[in-house]
Order: C-alpha cells, then sequence, then structure tokens
C-alpha cells in the first residue's frame, strides 16, 4: 500500500479524512500540527508562535518528521499530513521517502475558501486523541456537548482557530503550499478531491477509490 501525502488548505479536511484512514484502512499518521501542538504544552515559546499561524522552520519541521518517519515499519502505511508545506519541504521529502523506499500518493483536498471559513468557528478538538468535531456541523458533533465521543475528555478550541490567524494561515498556503501542489501535479503523482459538501461521503468514496488504487 502507498502512503499518503495529503494537502489542503487549513480546515479542508485532511483530519477527517485522516481519522478515516487509521480506523479502516490501518494507515498511521504523521501529523506535523499534532507533534508541535504536543510539544508546545510544555514549552511556552512554541505555543505563542504556533497562536500565530507562522510556519516552523524548514530544518525543524523535516528533523521531527524524519525521525517519526524512522520508527515506523515499512509494511505500515502512511498519511503524512501538514508536510510538505513549501517547496523546499516537498524536495527535501522526496529524498527523505525515496530513501526510506516508500511509495507515495499525493491527495489535494479542494475546498472554497467561504465553506472553509463557515466551517473555522464551530472546530473543536479533543487535545487527547485530536479527534476534530464541529458544534455547528450537526454530522461533526459530538454525542455529548463538548465532550469526545472516544476518550471523554473535555473539547477545546484550537488558539489558532480565529479569523486573524486563519487568514494568515490560508495566505501562506497560497503563497507556499499551492506550489508544492503545481509540484507534484507537474510529476505526475497528484490527485485532487473536491470536497465542498457539508456531507463528506461522496469525497470519502472517492479518496477510497484512490486508496484502492494505490494498492499493490
Ligand atoms: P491546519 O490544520 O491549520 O492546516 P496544522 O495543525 O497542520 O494546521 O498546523 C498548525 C501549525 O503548525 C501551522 O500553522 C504551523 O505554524 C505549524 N506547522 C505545521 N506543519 C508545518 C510545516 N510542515 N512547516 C512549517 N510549519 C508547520
Amino acid at each position: 500500500m502507498k502512503s499518503v501525502i495529503f494537502l489542503a488548505p487549513p480546515l479542508g479536511g485532511k483530519g477527517t479524512f485522516s481519522d478515516y484512514l487509521i480506523h479502516h484502512c490501518g494507515f498511521t499518521q504523521i501529523s506535523t500540527g499534532d507533534l508541535l501542538r504536543s510539544e508546545a504544552e510544555h514549552n511556552e515559546e512554541l505555543k505563542a508562535f504556533l497562536s500565530t499561524g507562522a510556519f516552523v522552520d524548514d530544518e525543524t519541521i523535516l528533523q521531527i518528521v524524519e525521525k517519526e518517519l524512522s520508527k515506523i515499519s515499512l509494511s505500515t502505511p502512511i498519511i503524512l499530513d501538514g508536510i510538505p508545506r513549501t517547496l523546499q519541504q516537498a524536495k527535501k521529502l522526496d529524498i527523505i521517502l525515496s530513501g526510506l523506499k516508500r511509495d507515495v500518493v499525493v491527495i489535494y483536498i479542494d475546498v472554497d475558501k467561504k465553506i472553509l471559513l463557515d466551517r473555522l468557528l464551530g472546530r473543536r478538538i479533543c487535545m487527547k486523541c485530536h479527534r476534530s468535531y464541529n458544534i455547528y456541523i450537526d454530522e461533526f458533533k459530538p454525542k455529548v456537548s463538548m465532550l469526545c465521543d472516544d476518550c471523554h475528555e473535555t473539547l477545546v478550541q484550537r488558539d489558532d482557530d480565529n479569523l486573524e490567524s486563519y487568514e494568515v494561515r490560508y495566505a501562506k498556503f497560497l503563497e507556499s503550499t499551492m506550489p508544492v501542489v503545481a509540484y507534484y501535479q507537474e510529476k505526475g503523482c497528484l490527485t485532487v478531491l473536491q470536497n465542498n459538501d457539508v456531507d463528506q461521503t461522496s469525497a470519502l468514496k472517492s479518496l477510497l477509490e484512490v486508496i484502492d488504487d494505490n494498492k499493490k
């Protein structure tokens, strides 16, 4: 099974699709955002930095990811969520992945900005298992108000889920990550998934078709 790189604007649905692949298709996830937020729980400087929406430098992030990749056996397919976000990261990641003999399929989740903003203020996450919910969208509400369905922890709003930080993250996405989408398109390994509906069933179906086509 090939590993998956998800590219998406912030709140594009990477987390939701990753959860599905982890729970139903045997994937393990490396999420740079989750790794950084865990680290920030005991690092106030990093916590403040992340709340601005700015990018951590390429070298630091690649070191973290290379270390995580080396812990996972080759027989386990991986989801890379949150990396690469810049062309430089994409090129270095290619070298790391080919050194490890990991084949990847790159999936770009395409969502209109208006829909992303609608999702923004309702997102709540579980800090323990990282599952994400939306308190305004029926399909993504927790069963019990403000508690994680899986581990019953209180849900929290991410420090960077506010309009000001979102605009920074979205602008960084257009400026730095859209060239990465073009890069993989030129290499011929990009699949585009539309994800504008509240009901994500059809996007999920398309995702599973891609995963199926990339079994080997
Ligand atoms: P989102 O859900 O908004 O896409 P993530 O949870 O993936 O955000 O990442 C949160 C923050 O962590 C980013 O705004 C950025 O500061 C930092 N970060 C995560 N991945 C990277 C990366 N590959 N390069 C640089 N910074 C990163």
